[in-house]
């Protein structure tokens, strides 16, 4: 879970990291207050769930809280890398002499923490790396044995950190690791760690992400989730008991199994398409199952094809033919679908799909193999985008 920078800031603030004065508006009446509170000069900062949001242009500044509410007003409702803005964090300006980065991710390969630091910041990590090699550190933190002051000395050092940042930055360092711990995040980040004009170090920007298997520790935590349109999506999957991931390609998945729909999916790239999501209907699905499915899958607006992969075993391919039939006799489905039934009782089901297709006139397309399922799905998809039909 992706906690907002405004909610983010006042975890680091309680935990003694300094931050800006700010304050959260949803109007532009707000704003303009908001502005006239902290002195005028102040930056907009839209709060929307992804990163480089600078340069997208999702965070002004404005001289006057006249022009705030000018701004304000332009930022409102515009949609930036997919997300809409509702709500924007008021902060005073700052007077920033160096940027800089402090942050720890979750690395699964080494089975601990990766605390980055690095003495210049500003842009994305992966830029400062490329450009400032000589300014940056990795270390890896065994979270058994926990951080130690030696090793945060050592990462300082090695970012050619300058002495008279260096007290203040490892004292923010060891208060992130504790926010790290204490919220069981698996990525948190001050990205820029700014050094005012009057030698004033402040987290300028917040990160902080949730370990999604933590959440039921952290009821409190769960409260502040910001379902964006994705999430939406998934959590409805959740409560109807499916096992669902968006992804941002047009063909809509369903399958039997992780790997089985892993596998599809992989198909679909090497056929040359890009998969919209992961879903995997479990062993045994029922027909009510596989219509909650096709039903989901439908409110993703990008689903353009839906491919159907089945490989019978408890799961019973006539049982899945009933699920498809349901729901095509009940909605307006809108775009092709790609059917691969195989194993348990596979004979039945395509028996009941080829019926259905004879009565209604509805045209479904029936593969024999998932390789010539995925690539008539990859086909269908393309003519789709390029216009025509399917
Ligand atoms: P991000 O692009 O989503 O990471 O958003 P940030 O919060 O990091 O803001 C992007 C950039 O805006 C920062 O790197 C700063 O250069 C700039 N910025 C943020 N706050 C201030 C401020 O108070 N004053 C000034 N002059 N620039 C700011
Ligand atoms: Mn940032």
């Amino acid at each position: 879970m992706k906690l907002h920078e405004y909610q983010a800031k006042q975890f680091f603030a309680k935990h003694g990291i300094p931050i800006p004065r700010g304050k959260l508006a949803t109007t532009p009446e707000e704003v303009e207050q908001a502005a006239r509170e902290l002195g005028g000069r102040v930056v907009l900062k839209s709060q929307i769930l992804v990163g480089g949001r600078g340069k997208a242009g999702a965070i002004r500044l404005a001289n006057s809280p006249e022009e705030a509410r000018r701004v304000a007003e332009e930022l409102f409702g515009r949609v930036f890398k997919g997300h809409v803005v509702k709500k924007i964090y008021v902060e005073e300006q700052l007077d920033i002499a160096r940027e800089m980065y402090v942050g720890y991710v979750l690395d699964r390969a080494k089975k601990g923490f990766t605390l980055i630091v690095s003495s210049v910041g500003g842009m994305e990590i992966e830029e400062i790396a490329a450009r400032h090699p000589d300014k940056i550190s990795k270390t890896t933190i065994d979270p058994v044995y926990g951080l130690w002051d030696f090793q945060v000395r050592n990462a300082l050092y090695k970012a050619s950190m300058p002495n008279e940042y260096f007290k203040e930055v490892f004292r923010i360092a060891k208060k992130l690791y504790e926010i790290l711990t204490t919220y069981e995040a698996e990525l948190t980040e001050i990205n820029p760690l700014v050094v005012t004009g009057e030698g004033k170090i402040v987290a300028a920007d917040a990160r902080l992400n949730i370990d999604d298997n933590a959440l039921f520790r952290h009821k409190d935590l769960e409260q502040l989730r910001d379902y964006t349109e994705e999430d939406q999506l998934e959590r409805i999957a959740v409560e109807r008991g499916l096992n669902y991931v968006k992804l941002d390609g047009n063909i809509g998945v369903i399958a039997n199994g992780a790997g089985m729909s892993m596998a599809t999916m992989d198909l679909i790239y090497i056929m040359g398409g890009k998969p919209a999501n992961f879903l995997d209907v479990g062993g045994g699905a029922s027909s009510e199952v596989v219509k909650k499915a096709i039903e989901t899958i439908l409110m993703d607006k990008n689903v353009k094809v839906i491919f159907i992969n089945i490989f019978g075993g408890i799961t019973r391919c006539d049982e899945v033919a009933r699920g498809i039939v349901k729901a095509l006799s009940e909605m307006e489905i809108g775009v092709p679908i790609v059917i691969r039934l195989a194993g348990t009782n596979e004979e039945e089901g395509r028996k009941i799909l080829e019926d259905f297709i004879r009565e209604t006139g509805i045209k479904l397309h029936i593969a024999k193999t998932m390789e010539e399922g995925a690539r008539i799905a990859v086909e269908l998809a393309r003519k789709i985008e390029e216009g025509g039909e399917a």
